[in-house]
């Protein structure tokens, strides 16, 4: 019998796991990524949890301990640079371009095809056709848009389904371990560290370096800064120095020096003194931070999976899972149906929906209080002014247990 084909929209780390996990069943899965070259540059800290490690072994990565960085500790660090809190943790953080390069590297070359924008899908009852912005097209079994937050294959199947702003955006920054004067990356190094002035959130950590190297003297450290921005103002640090706005993420280098040279600024004003001085030593970039809950992940012969169903904030690090989640049981829910796609498909919606709607309410409930703080004082509860901050950290460092719970709760256990 021949293998079934799947088109894959998207190649990303949600669509390369979807690709390995459906080839591991025996499909003939295809990535097609819209960008004209790898994205690995592209990426930055990772946080991971023990089910995208498991799945991903079972995507036939080894994640060894040359994947990722674990610190012993995580702290809080005052306006001064003392550390008020303290807690082990045995979190590791990795890379986005480390994993990239691993799924990448182990899928057959003619397997992920560059250049591939999707404009449109159609389908019938024999199969799927994708239609690309270059004029040419593809036919398989079934589609998955795993073609992130903005995605194209949710906008056709679900137009009305858009992203929502959460009030804050994450302002990120990364060095490079022998960028950073050795007195300082001293102070920081095998650090998870926290700022929490009033109002703000800045996590730093380290993570793999350049060409993933985790070797002391080779690694970088991550930058995370949660702020509360209006929409005026988000508008604002999207328009470009010749006037453009744009809507839909401003590309980093159009970010304008007077909007980084404020933050820098602002960073020295608010954060521990060790953190300003790395941030002083990038060019920091943002990512608006948003909710999205699909109310469905199927039609027909198309599913979503990733963040193009569900974008949950990043505060629990869980997208990358979320999606590892996703591809897992969309294979094993088709290899469980047999030759009955529609039920492998029903039986995928009927588990990642619940799973994803829980996973964006936990995250929303962690973002609740920095999306307050662009209401008025007055119109904020008690929970919304004031932050325990052992309490924050606690709840950080715990997040593992929780994903672990949530995973549990909606009878995941079983995909890794
Ligand atoms: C370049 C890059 C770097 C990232 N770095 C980090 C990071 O450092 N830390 C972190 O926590 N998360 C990062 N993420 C996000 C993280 O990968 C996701 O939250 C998670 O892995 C789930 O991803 P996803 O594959 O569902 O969606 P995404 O990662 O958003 O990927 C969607 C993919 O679909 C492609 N695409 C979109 N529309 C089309 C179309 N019409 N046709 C074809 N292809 C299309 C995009 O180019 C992209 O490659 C990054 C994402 C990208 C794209």
């Amino acid at each position: 019998m021949t293998s079934r084909r799947a088109l894959v929209i998207g190649g990303s780390l949600g669509g390369l796991m979807v690709a390995h996990l459906l080839r591991s069943i025996g499909w003939n899965a295809v990535v097609f990524e819209r960008n004209d070259e790898e994205l690995a540059s592209r990426g930055v800290g990772l946080g991971t949890h023990p089910q995208l490690i498991a799945i991903l072994r079972r995507a036939g990565i080894d994640f060894d301990d040359s994947m990722g960085i674990t610190p012993p500790r995580g702290v809080c660090l005052d306006r001064h640079g003392r550390i008020i809190i303290e807690q082990p943790m045995a979190r590791t953080l990795s890379g986005w371009s480390r994993l990239y390069r691993a799924l990448l590297d182990a899928l057959p070359a003619d397997a992920y095809r560059f250049s591939k924008r999707l404009t449109r899908v159609e389908q019938d009852a024999d199969g799927v056709t994708a239609i690309f912005a270059d004029g040419s097209s593809e036919r398989g079994d079934l589609l998955v848009g795993a073609d992130g937050v903005r995605s194209t294959v949710r906008a056709q199947f679900l137009p009305e389904v858009q992203p929502v702003y959460a009030g804050y955006v994450a302002w990120r920054a990364v060095l490079d371990e022998a960028d950073v004067p050795p007195s300082l990356w001293r102070e920081v190094v095998d650090l998870y560290a926290f700022c929490l002035p009033e109002g703000e959130q800045l996590i730093s950590y380290p993570v793999p370096g350049r060409d993933n190297d985790t070797a002391v003297g080779r690694r970088a450290y991550n930058i995370i800064w949660y702020r509360p921005t209006d929409a005026a103002t988000l508008a604002d640090i999207s328009t470009d120095a010749e006037g453009r706005h744009h809507a839909a993420g401003i590309p980093p280098p159009l970010i304008r020096p007077e909007v980084i040279a404020r933050i820098k600024a602002d960073a020295k004003r608010l954060m521990a003194p060790q953190i300003a001085a790395l941030l002083e030593l990038t060019t920091p970039f943002f990512q608006p931070i948003y909710d999205l809950v699909s109310p469905r992940m199927v039609f027909g012969r198309v599913a979503l999976a990733g963040d193009a169903a569900f974008v949950a904030r990043p505060h629990a690090g869980a997208g990358t899972t979320k999606a590892a989640l996703d591809a897992a049981c969309l294979a094993d829910s088709i290899r469980d149906a047999g030759g009955d796609l529609a039920a492998g498909l029903k039986r995928y919606e009927h588990k990642q929906m619940p799973f994803g709607k829980a996973l964006v309410e936990v995250n929303r409930q962690e973002g609740a209080y920095l999306s307050a703080q662009i209401k008025p004082k007055a119109d904020r509860t008690a929970a919304e002014l004031h932050r325990d901050l052992g309490a924050v950290l606690h709840a950080h460092i715990a997040r593992s247990e929780q994903i672990g719970e949530i995973v549990a709760n909606h009878g995941l256990t079983g995909l890794y």
